[in-house]
């Protein structure tokens, strides 16, 4: 019998496991792991009218939207921190070693420290912070710590400084495309309200037939995994061979120095479906 994996996304807002790690996702759900996504934050800013529980009541729903068309097993909102305001208070702290411990998972996927959002950087912070701590046999007593100790590792982001991102495992994900996109559109306020706004455009994507729509995620979202795609390249074809140079859009991972230690190749194996 083939061992369950089970995979923690852990993103800061009700959208960015969908983003950064949807694919991968799919395709671990289909195969039959267990797939948990958690938005540490609660969603209630991410809109240019509407804010406070108004939004996080929508955005959760969103959440779960998602959670139906993937396949995935869970969709967890930490309710009580607010959009913009998360810190890696000791508070959070603990409720991050006991997320990670209770859901005894193999890996953790989270943000990098360089990411441009505060929110983001306090959720990889308190990740951060809890990988060791989780091993820590009378620090939150109360949640026993598991079997085994997970890999943690990083999602894709565009930035450069101090680095950019490492591609350790690369999971191509243009047969999945649709499904990601199919996520993607459950979120509702962020990708075509919120977007909207940001690009300076009005439109009423309600009237859109789904090809126009999966056309305007594509742009909008799915460009920076053809980055991926080509940041990895050489990943790709040696993990792939030949079928690595014609993967157009892949999710890339970055294993992290913390928690379980394995290698590249270990963590390629771990990542795929
Ligand atoms: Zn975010």
């Amino acid at each position: 019998m083939k061992e369950v994996k089970r995979f923690l996304m852990i993103g800061a807002h009700p959208d960015d496991a969908d983003i950064r790690f949807g694919g991968t996702a799919v395709k671990l759900a289909r195969a039959g792991y267990v797939v948990k996504f958690v938005s540490f934050c609660n969603g209630n800013c991410g809109h240019f009218e509407m804010a406070g529980a108004q939004l996080a009541v929508r955005r959760f729903a969103e959440t779960q939207a998602s959670r139906e068309v993937s396949g995935i097993s869970e969709y967890q909102v930490f309710t009580e921190n607010n959009d913009c305001e998360l810190f890696p208070t000791l508070e959070n702290r603990k409720k991050m070693i006991r997320l990670i411990r209770e859901f005894q998972p193999d890996v953790v996927l989270t943000h990098r420290l360089c990411d441009y959002h505060a929110d983001h950087r306090a959720t990889a912070q308190l990740v951060q912070d809890a990988a060791y701590l989780t091993q820590v046999p009378m620090y939150c007593a109360d949640t026993p710590i598991p079997k085994k100790n997970p890999v943690y590792a990083y999602v894709y982001d565009d930035f450069t400084d101090p680095r950019p991102i490492r591609p350790d495992a690369m999971i191509p994900i243009d047969d999945v495309l649709d499904e990601k996109c199919h996520m993607l559109d459950c979120h509702v306020s962020q990708v075509y309200e919120w977007l909207a706004w940001e690009l300076g455009e009005k439109f009423d994507h309600t009237t859109w037939s789904w090809e126009k729509k999966r056309e305007f995620l594509v742009k909008n979202w799915g460009e920076r995994f053809v980055r991926a795609a080509n940041l990895g390249r050489e990943r790709l074809i040696q993990i792939y061979g030949e079928a690595g140079k014609n993967v157009r859009y892949a999710e890339l991972f970055e294993l992290s120095p913390y928690g379980s230690k394995i290698s590249a190749d270990e963590f390629q194996k771990l990542m795929e479906p």
